[in-house]
């Protein structure tokens, strides 16, 4: 596994698994066969509702806590100061850990700037690794950016081929804040899995649609966390450190970038009133 380093010196998988959609009551037996297949980063959410399952795996491994990089975010209904500093330690508990690796803010809405107080302090704690954000587009980044002392390590946005980031990337650069791909696969939307540029390329390499989607993010110094619930999906996303594009497959790749969302749009009313009202 290739890591990554992080604006703070800390090391991060730039490969892990993200249980999205995945439900509590799967998410420990998930977890646990992608921990066989050989992750050892996990992201998960307050929002996904199975922060419980990723710490129960984590702890019914036996591998020691050390060797895990755990991701969790705090959701807007625990916005603020005070809510976010009580529900990281809801976190801290679900998760069976006295420390987080890595704890974002998962969307830019709410009183964020409390809750990134509460998250600077418990860095400053210990009980977070590095802290960053989630969602955070230009222009919300830079306005967090630039007034807080601990910049944020990590901005994870959504992130694949049609999608790429291109200029938020540039962005993120000047702060040391890494990119982190969410929906590295766009969740198969847009023909994803069976996009001729992708499979043409796979082909060269013997690798797989998902294997040459990830190795061009990976190769753009971006951190990848793809969901599947299916093991030998598991083994295949995590396969991909044996090969490397070539200059021209990866320029092959960035011609396909529409720069939008498949989504939703962060600037969408109905969409951030809809996320507004998802209250855990
Ligand atoms: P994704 O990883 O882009 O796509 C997951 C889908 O791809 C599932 O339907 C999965 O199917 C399928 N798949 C996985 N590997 C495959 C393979 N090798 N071949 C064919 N199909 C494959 O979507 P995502 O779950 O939205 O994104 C990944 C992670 O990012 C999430 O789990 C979550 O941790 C994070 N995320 C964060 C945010 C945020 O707001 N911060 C938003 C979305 C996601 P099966 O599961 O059926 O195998």
């Amino acid at each position: 596994m290739k890591n990554i380093t992080l604006n703070n010196g800390l090391e991060m998988p730039i490969l892990g698994y993200g249980v999205y959609q995945i439900s509590p009551e799967e998410c420990e037996k998930n977890v646990s066969e992608a921990i066989s297949a050989g992750y050892r980063s996990i992201d998960t959410a307050q929002a996904y509702g199975n922060e419980e399952g990723v710490g129960t795996a984590i702890k019914k491994s036996g591998i020691p806590r050390s060797e895990f990089f755990v991701t969790t975010k705090i959701w807007i209904s625990n916005a603020g100061f005070e809510q976010a500093k009580k529900s990281i330690e809801q976190s801290l508990q679900k998760l069976q850990t006295n420390y987080i690796d890595l704890l974002l803010i998962h969307q830019p809405f709410g009183d964020y700037y409390g809750t990134y107080s509460a998250m600077e302090e418990a860095y400053k704690e210990g009980k977070a690794k590095a802290i960053g954000v989630s969602n955070f587009y230009p222009d919300r980044f830079i306005d967090l950016a630039e007034h807080v002392s601990v910049k944020p390590a990590v901005n994870q946005v959504e992130t694949h081929v049609f999608n790429q980031q291109i200029k938020s990337q540039e962005l993120m650069d000047k702060y040391g804040t890494k990119v982190m791909s969410w929906g590295p696969f766009a969740e198969g939307k847009n023909n994803f899995f069976s996009n001729e540029t992708l499979q043409n390329i796979g082909k060269k390499y013997g690798k797989s649609v998902a294997q040459v989607a990830l190795r061009f993010l990976i190769q753009r110094d971006i951190i990848v966390i793809p969901k599947t619930v299916t093991k030998e999906r598991m083994i295949e996303n995590i396969n991909v450190f044996d090969f490397e594009l070539s200059r021209q497959d990866m320029d092959s790749i960035f011609k396909l970038d529409i720069a939008e969302s498949l989504f939703f749009s962060h600037y969408d009313a109905d969409f951030v009133k809809m996320i507004l009202s998802y209250k855990i």
